[in-house]
């Protein structure tokens, strides 16, 4: 009885283990795109850059205000 017991507590043990593992992957997969989503390339010097930090220009992200005044 008790084995038994012990099998379904194992058997519950593994699915948890996945659905936990899919679900963080899941969330990494999220987090990578929200970084690609979040970059941009200066039209100036082609370097990609957080649009975080960019300058906003014309609709266009520039990289330093160098690049935009160019
Ligand atoms: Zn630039």
């Amino acid at each position: 009885m008790i084995f038994k017991l012990m099998a379904l507590l194992a058997v519950i043990f593994l699915v948890y283990m996945v659905f936990f593992k899919k679900n963080r992957e899941e969330k990494i997969n999220k987090k990578n795109h929200d970084i690609i989503d979040n970059m941009d390339e200066c039209p100036t010097c082609k370097t990609f850059i957080a649009k975080d930090d960019a300058i906003l220009s014309n609709g266009k992200y520039y990289c330093s205000s160098e690049c935009l005044n160019k």
